[in-house]
């Protein structure tokens, strides 16, 4: 029997945790320690366990497929080709919107985001960080000058006071989580702050309940006691901060006082005030977050506000510090680097500049050009457009995306894709966003590639690859460039190898710049931004100066607001969205792993008792959730740990799915939906 061990990077959260994939006679059967990994020192969390069973399901998709007559039929690559081609040729290049994927390689975003400028010239690509953390990219950007994770998961646990705020991370980012785990056991206060109890609360030292969407509040709270009691960094806010007076004006409003906090939020003043002094007087403090704090309207500033308390106690450009923005998908981060969204190229070099669209124009050498120096639409407002102006957009190109499952208001997500008149799915399953589509092209897993992706910290990782491909599947940029040459631009896609698509990348990225393959196979890998290859990578942002051109930190003085929807007579409870740690995002991989499967079956709707005991529910029981958006049958779980008149689900489920609830109202800046609060009704579901 042949046996082999080949190291690769876990390909489901953006903690970024290496193991080996053990390979027996050609096929993957197995996860086993990689040692070397600073990130995760050879442990891995059961996703990490099982991340092999999805690989070789029968039910990969091995052969290009074509629908006629509402079925779809087999096809050779040629055909499928021929019709992409001949299709996307047909139409106006702003009539076509890509999907990219936070899933797959920093090589296949790279590729794809240069066949919708160059080859469609289209303005319109984006990808899922819409949905997760378009508002960190925003938020720090405006804050620090750069929209990413500030410091190392290493530091974690170098750090004295750990303050987690909506982000469930012993769940959804275990490894980091160990990190925390680590702080606390060499002597570190751990404050966690969430409507819901959950693992992650459970290990804290303290931990306050809030009603979803009251974020602001607390934080203005939170700095308006550290300022009462003097525990600001003074040195830092004179020397490196600009804002400070206009932010002090607004947290110390009496709006903010610990007691009026509590009417907002539910926390206990007292509370507050621990908090606030655990933060202030802590030697330092690192700030962790995640989707409760960017899925609001407010998410942009929910984001700032996280910035504005790290910079206002020093803890920015400081070991054990920052501002850590737990980035949810393997390479959500990567796909932001690669400038899959609709404002920037690759290392956010902004598309409205004329110099940076000239260096990609001229970079690239499209004879006929490539698309206009303008910002293009978000996934969120590509979905508005399709429904609302029909014909504006015609055709979509999805490379590993579900947003029949992702997105907010499932219900318009379809009315929109069904209004499309051409749409490519590329995947390695048939999601529900795949039977949707005209022509479903097979894909390569990450076990049957190498390539580059980018976690939460900024670590540039390798994916090796294991074993073949199923079938007639095919690499993303493989499949992207040979296309790309059916349109006529050989030329311009004539890559061979992942590490050609690398190093083409990085030499119109700057923050890529000093990166290459053979530097990155070490297991610390490298942190961008690297500009030289004499460069050692950055763990942490912003050690003396920040990333504005002046190098000063920006306070943002913000005032809370509520929700977009707020409970009332009718809807009278608060709807929260989230994950589990058995499952992963749209579940296409993770419920075809039979572990993670046998272990949560199916989704549920948390209820607190008091409420379930009012509608008369128990545990276990089938109820009915509704919201102004639609109604799902979905089982009740009855506990405690979530606040009463919230409520909370899982969107990993396609047969109770959360996001036929969800309401797709967005945050102005960054256009991401509000996930984390709508307004919802759970009754019990009557018999005939
Ligand atoms: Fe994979 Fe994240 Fe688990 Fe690490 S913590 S094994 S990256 S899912």
């Amino acid at each position: 029997m042949d046996v082999k061990y080949v190291r690769t990077t876990c390909p489901y959260c953006g903690t970024g945790c290496s193991f080996n994939l053990v390979v027996k006679d050609g096929k993957v059967c197995g996860v086993q320690p990689y040692h070397r990994s600073p990130v995760n020192e050879g442990k891995v969390c059961p996703k990490g366990t099982y991340a092999w069973e999805f690989v070789n399901r029968e039910d990969r998709l091995t052969t290009p497929l074509i629908k006629k007559d509402g079925e779809f039929v087999e096809a050779t690559w040629d055909e499928a080709y021929d019709l992409i081609a001949q299709k996307l040729k047909s139409y106006k290049p702003d009539e076509i919107a890509c999907l990219s994927s936070a899933r797959t390689s920093n090589e296949d975003n790279y590729a794809l985001m240069k066949f919708a400028r160059g080859a469609l010239k289209t303005r319109h690509i984006d990808h899922c960080a819409r949905l997760c953390h378009a508002s960190t990219v925003a938020g720090l950007a405006a804050s620090f000058g750069s929209g990413a994770m500030t410091n190392s998961i290493l530091d974690i646990a170098e750090s004295r006071c750990v303050f987690i705020i909506g982000s469930n991370t012993f769940e959804q980012h275990p490894l980091i989580g160990r990190k925390i785990a680590q702080a606390k056991m060499n002597g570190a206060k751990i404050i966690y702050a969430d409507p819901r109890l959950t693992a992650t609360g459970k290990q804290a030292d303290l931990y306050m309940q809030f009603r979803s969407g009251s974020d602001v509040a607390i934080l203005n709270c939170i700095m308006g006691e550290i300022i009462r009691n003097g525990w600001e960094d003074k040195e830092w806010v004179q020397n490196r901060a600009k804002g400070y007076e206009e932010l002090k004006a607004v947290v110390l409003k009496d709006d903010y006082l610990p007691e009026n906090v509590e009417k907002i939020s539910g926390i206990p003043a007292e509370q507050l005030k621990t908090a606030a002094e655990w933060i202030g007087t802590a030697e330092s403090s690192a700030l962790l977050y995640s989707m409760g704090i960017t899925q609001h309207t407010v998410g942009v500033d929910n984001v700032k506000s996280t910035a504005n308390l790290q910079m206002l106690t020093g803890n920015i450009g400081k070991r054990g510090g920052g501002v850590n923005a737990l980035r949810g998908q393997n390479n959500v981060q990567g796909a932001c680097d690669m400038g899959a969204l609709p404002v920037v190229f690759t290392a956010y070099q902004k598309v409205i500049d004329p110099a940076v669209h000239k260096k990609f124009a001229d970079g690239w050498g499209f004879p006929d050009g490539i698309c206009e120096s303008k910002n293009g639409y978000e996934v969120t407002v590509m979905m508005d457009v399709l429904t609302d102006n029909p014909g504006e957009l015609k055709a979509m190109y999805i490379m590993g995306e579900n947003p029949m499952l992702s997105d907010p208001d499932i219900t318009h997500v379809e009315h929109a894709l069904k209004s499309l008149d051409f749409m490519v799915v590329q995947d390695i399953f048939m999601t529900e966003t795949a039977a949707l589509a005209d022509v479903v092209l097979p894909a390569t897993c990450y076990a049957e590639k190498d390539g580059t992706q980018t976690s939460t910290e900024r670590r540039v990782q390798m994916w090796h690859k294991a074993q073949e491909a199923p079938g007639q599947a095919k690499l993303d940029w493989q499949i992207i460039a040979e296309l790309a040459a059916k349109m006529g631009y050989a030329d311009q896609f004539p890559w061979q190898t992942s590490e050609e698509v690398f190093n083409e990348m990085r030499s119109l990225t700057p923050s890529y710049g000093g990166m290459t393959y053979e530097r990155l196979e070490k297991p610390e890998a490298l942190h961008w931004p690297c500009p030289t290859e004499e460069h050692p990578g950055t763990p942490i942002l912003h050690i003396g100066k920040c990333s504005h051109p002046d190098g000063m930190g920006v306070m943002h003085p913000i005032e809370w607001k509520p929700p977009a929807e707020v409970p009332d007579e009718e809807y009278p409870l608060v709807l929260t969205t989230g994950r589990c740690i058995w499952h992963w995002h749209t579940g296409s991989m993770t419920r075809r792993s039979e572990h993670l499967d046998a272990e949560v079956p199916t989704g549920w709707i948390e209820l607190n008792p008091e409420d379930a005991k009012a509608l008369g529910i128990v545990d276990g029981e089938m109820v009915k959730a509704t919201s102004r958006r639609g109604t799902i049958n979905v089982p009740a779980k009855v506990t405690k740990d979530i606040m009463k008149g919230v409520t909370f689900m899982p969107f990993h489920f396609a047969e109770c799915a959360a996001n036929v609830l969800t309401n797709n109202v967005l945050d102005p800046i960054a256009k991401i939906p509000e996930f984390k609060a709508c307004a919802v009704k759970v009754e019990k579901i009557q018999e005939a």
